[in-house]
């Protein structure tokens, strides 16, 4: 294959931010612009709050939140952090069990994990084959000491969708706080939190054409609803989240998710179209199979997971597709993707699989070149005496 520049099929890693998004932020960053400090109570310390309270609305309307309700944080990771530590210290005195799953990004496993050792009991409810959340087995975890509960909306490597709404009711039937990681679905899919029982949501600019670095945490306005903070310094962000406002980010989150807002479904058709392409140009190769939903999952992911070929040989081969592998040696973590093992896939099969995502920019252009370079290097390497391979 000779194709010159990179095709980009990993918008689920990050997205590219939106020129008139860069232009917004440059504006607040420079001299003559926006620059001050929003705590600052003179002209352009007021001009920089307002661009803050802006982008607060702005993100509120794309989520069917209330302004107040949101918390600016570093991105999705911070308000991981900060909702499941935060939530499961500020009901402590009532309980101190907590409930998860093994498929969450490590920014909630990792924060299970870190509760655990300081005396937190959490149960790790696997899904069935298909990703999903069996809500039997929720209702049979939950138990009286049960404070917390944290499933993500949409997972990062196999596109699969819970159903945020049945898993928030058993939890508000039983007054259980209820975290969802949302950095996959918003902007991407629609969220109407004036109807959906969430209590805590992270999400992070950068999965929907915003900068990098900046998120937030929204926090339902009900009794028994609340968290401790887990960092001090000041009353910012209703003293959950202290530090000087990143005005710049604000700015870009704010205007990305106004634009989200305005082409959710027109984004979502052309996203899912070009999925139905890709899957119609590969899926005649031998032994392939879809980690996740084959359908009715988010379409911009699609992991697909080829017996006998050896991960890390394929994402060579598929250079100069960028897309993720499922291999151990590509992620550095030792092992094959937890999450698929989690599905129930042997180490084998994880290792072999690539995670294609789709985005606002992919064109039907790139979606052929990865169907002629993945069909390519599956054949090739297929052809090749299978070898012993090694991470070092
Ligand atoms: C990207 C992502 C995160 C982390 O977001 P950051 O902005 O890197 O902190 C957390 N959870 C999920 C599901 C993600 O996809």
């Amino acid at each position: 294959m000779n194709v010159e520049t990179p095709v980009y099929l990993d918008y689920a890693a990050t997205t590219p931010v939106e020129p008139a998004v860069a232009e917004a932020m440059a504006a607040t960053l420079l001299p003559g612009g926006s620059f001050g400090n929003p705590s600052s109570n003179h002209p352009l310390g007021r001009e920089a709050l307002t661009i803050v309270e802006t982008a607060r609305q702005q993100l509120a309307a794309l989520i069917g939140a209330r302004p107040r309700d949101l918390i600016w944080t570093s991105g999705a990771t911070e308000s991981d952090n900060m909702a499941i530590t935060g939530g499961a210290r500020y009901r402590q005195h009532r309980g101190k069990h907590l409930i998860t799953m093994p498929v969450e990004h490590k920014a909630v496993t990792d924060t299970f994990a870190a509760l655990e050792r300081e005396g937190f009991e959490v149960t790790w409810l696997s899904p069935s084959n298909d990703g999903m959340l069996d809500l039997q087995q929720l209702a049979d975890a939950i138990r009286e000491d049960t404070q917390l509960v944290s499933i993500m909306f949409v997972n990062n490597e196999t596109g699969v969708i819970q159903d945020i709404e049945a898993i928030g009711k058993r939890c508000r039937d039983s007054d259980i706080l209820f975290h969802v990681d949302a950095a996959q679905a918003v902007g991407k899919v629609p969220i109407d939190l004036s109807e959906l029982p969430v209590d805590l949501m992270s999400l992070t600019a950068h999965k929907f054409y915003g900068p990098k670095g900046v998120g937030a945490l929204y926090i339902a306005d009900r009794p028994g609803c609340q968290i401790e903070p887990i960092l001090f310094g000041g009353g910012h962000e209703r003293r959950m989240r202290p530090g000087t406002s990143a005005v710049h980010q604000l700015r870009g989150i704010g205007l990305a998710a106004e634009i989200a807002a305005s082409r959710i479904e027109e984004d979502f058709v052309h996203i899912r179209s070009l999925r139905e392409r890709l899957w119609a140009g590969i899926r005649d190769l031998p032994a392939l199979s879809i980690n996740g939903p084959a359908d009715g999952g988010f379409p911009g992911i699609l992991n697909v997971s080829a017996e006998g070929v050896d991960g890390e040989s394929l994402m060579l081969a598929l250079d100069p597709v960028c897309v993720a592998s499922g291999s151990a040696c590509n992620a550095k973590s030792g092992e094959a993707s937890y999450v698929l093992r989690a599905l129930g896939l042997d180490d084998h099969l994880a290792q072999s699989a690539i995670r294609f995502s789709i985005g606002r920019h992919s064109i039907a252009a790139d979606i052929d070149i990865a169907i002629e370079c993945y069909r390519h290097a599956v054949t090739m390497l297929r052809e090749m005496a299978p070898v012993a391979r090694k991470c070092v």
